[in-house]
């Protein structure tokens, strides 16, 4: 009983982490910046823009917490396991039990145009990176009391469709399934999965778009911010939102309903 007991005390002294995929840019780092201001430690991941990445270190530094940087490419499998199993290493008192599956990217054409290699990037970064990531950060999450929540990053696009997105709505599409049914599975180990669903928001992603014929099709009026929608990545990642799972939340400004 007492052997029994202590055990579970150091298995919740661990630091709980929160990994946030994409995390250099846009919302994933107005995500890692809402996490670090709700007090918790974040791990940062970011393929390409260190600089960025470096910066969104410093910011969530400036606000008291851990941050750290984790370099890889969500799309690459054995790249996903090396990274995380390194950080496993050096973190043995600590786990991820937070989530946001946020990177993705965009190679918009009508699809009898499509290259073959523009559905497939799509689909890999998007899609597979969920899958890669969350299988390999579950384990430890499912074995912990206090469980986990995961978020991820679909789109307006998977719900309703969007003329030139066919490979960004699969993944998008594929995303929102697959939450509502990992959600089923790891709900008694007390892991939320729930998905985010936004519309157009502010970042490097939409910024060649033509604002001036979207904005009028939205009813606010305005693209949305990326810290709008990192207040309900926070809100999700909660213990306020412990009852919900399997979600998927939409934010936009009322494109959709
Ligand atoms: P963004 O400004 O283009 O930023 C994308 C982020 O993802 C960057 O931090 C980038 O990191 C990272 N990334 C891309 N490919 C990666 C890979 N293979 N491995 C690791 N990181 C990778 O995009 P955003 O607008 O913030 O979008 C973030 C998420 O929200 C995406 O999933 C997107 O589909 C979704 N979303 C966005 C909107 C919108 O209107 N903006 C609407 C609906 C959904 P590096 O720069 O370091 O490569």
């Amino acid at each position: 009983m007492f052997a029994c007991s202590n055990y579970n005390q150091f298995k919740e002294e661990k630091m709980k982490y929160a990994l946030v995929t994409g995390g250099s840019r846009g919302l994933g780092r107005a995500v890692c910046l809402k996490l670090a201001e709700m007090g918790i430690p974040v791990v940062i991941n970011y393929q390409s823009s260190e600089q960025a990445a470096q910066e969104v270190k410093t910011e969530c530094e400036a606000q008291g917490v851990q941050a750290e940087l984790l370099k890889f490419n969500v799309g690459d499998m054995e790249a996903v396991n090396a990274a995380i199993d390194q950080w496993e290493e050096t973190h043995p008192d600590d786990y991820i039990a937070y989530l946001v599956n946020n990177a993705g990217i965009t190679r918009d054409n009508m699809m009898f145009m499509m290259p073959t290699e523009d559905w497939a990037a799509v689909l890999n970064t998007s899609l597979n990176g969920f899958f890669y990531v969350t299988r390999k950060v579950l384990p430890k999450m499912m074995m912990r009391k206090h469980g986990g929540s995961i978020v991820n990053m679909a789109s307006v696009t998977g719900l309703k469709g969007m003329p030139g997105q066919t490979n960004y709505g699969a993944a998008k599409g594929g995303i929102i399934a697959a939450t509502k049914s990992l959600a089923l599975e790891v709900a008694a180990r007390n892991v939320t999965v729930n998905a985010v669903a936004p519309g157009f928001i502010e970042s490097d992603m939409t910024k060649d778009l033509d604002k001036d014929a979207l904005v009028p099709l939205i009813p606010t009026k305005r693209f949305g911010k990326p810290e709008e929608v990192a207040a309900l990545v926070g809100f999700l990642l909660s213990e306020n939102a412990r009852y919900i799972t399997g979600e998927v939340i939409s934010i936009n400004g009322g494109l959709y309903t």
